[in-house]
């Protein structure tokens, strides 16, 4: 192949199933240099390494890895049990915002056990973060985010306070401005076909989940410019498998898990369905 031919992204006008299972596969087993500096979110690129094999329906391939987790699980399910009742990811000094609230949402979810949590005051929490413009921010009176607008939306709908499929059940008495929220995500896809975290931003990967996440709980996917959006994800789609930010970077775990999510909201064929509340596929969510 000449040098010029030769490209890490914007390879292929399809969504290449195999080389992605390569890619995340190649993570479970050994993590690229540039993760050495992440020791402490360890779990969390596990997570994303594992449940892309799993959307991808290919957890076969690292099943000594899977047992080594399935352990640790065990363990941690009765840690969880006997001490969750915090929204901080740490005792002391930390950030206390949405995020932690959706956490704490999603545990409880999946414990089946919401004794650690006061539904009603996070709740009001969230309700507080909805902004004039009706995204959400990631604290009361902060500016609209969509990574902040779908941990809102998806804690709600975990907590059972909403509904899927919103706006068709909108009545002036719910709990959040679904109007101007479907207003305000709508309004995130821009014209490179992608979908931006806030007003002024390029077009990322990740938001093409988050926020599409956000219009297929309240029904309103079909708004988007489906084949616009599938257009962008394939330009972050790497030859080496996996998906970059922006077009033309190199593929990152975080964004090659949040890419294939977003393939998934567009239901590219191949691909397990996945729970949009918890971000894991439906198997494993209702499997629990
Ligand atoms: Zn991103």
């Amino acid at each position: 192949m000449e040098d010029s031919e030769w490209s890490p992204y914007c390879y292929s006008s399809s969504f290449d199933k195999d080389i992605h299972i390569r890619f995340f596969q190649m993570m479970c087993e050994t993590l690229p240099s540039d993760y050495q500096g992440q020791e402490i979110n360890r779990l969390t690129l596990a997570y994303f390494a594992i449940s892309g094999l799993d959307i991808l329906g290919a957890l076969d391939r690292v099943l000594k890895m899977l047992f080594l987790v399935s352990v640790y699980f065990l363990i941690l399910n009765n840690f969880f049990s006997s001490v969750f009742g915090s929204f901080m990811p740490i005792h002391i000094g930390a950030e206390t915002d949405l995020r932690f609230v959706y956490c704490a949402a999603a545990i409880c979810f999946m414990l089946k056990n919401w004794s650690g949590m006061d539904r009603e005051k996070a709740k009001d929490y969230i309700l507080n973060c909805q902004s004039y413009d009706g995204g959400f921010g990631l604290v009361p009176g902060s500016e609209s985010h969509g990574g902040a607008t779908y941990c809102a939306v998806a804690a709600l709908k975990l907590m059972g306070f909403i509904e899927d499929d919103l706006i068709s059940k909108s009545t002036p008495s719910s709990i959040i401005n679904v109007p101007l929220l479907l207003e305000w995500s709508l309004q995130r896809q821009t014209v490179d076909g992608g979908i931006q975290g806030r007003p002024n931003k390029a077009s990322d990967t990740c938001y093409a989940f988050w926020v599409g996440g956000v219009l297929r709980i309240l029904g309103a996917h079909k708004f988007l410019d489906s084949g616009a959006l599938h257009g962008f994800l394939l330009t972050c789609q790497s030859q080496y498998g996996g998906c970059s930010k922006f077009p033309g970077k190199l593929p990152d775990l975080y964004h090659s898990y949040y890419g294939l999510s977003a393939f998934n909201l567009l239901e590219e064929s191949g691909l397990k369905p996945l729970c949009i509340d918890l971000g894991i596929s439906d198997v494993v969510a209702f499997g629990m």
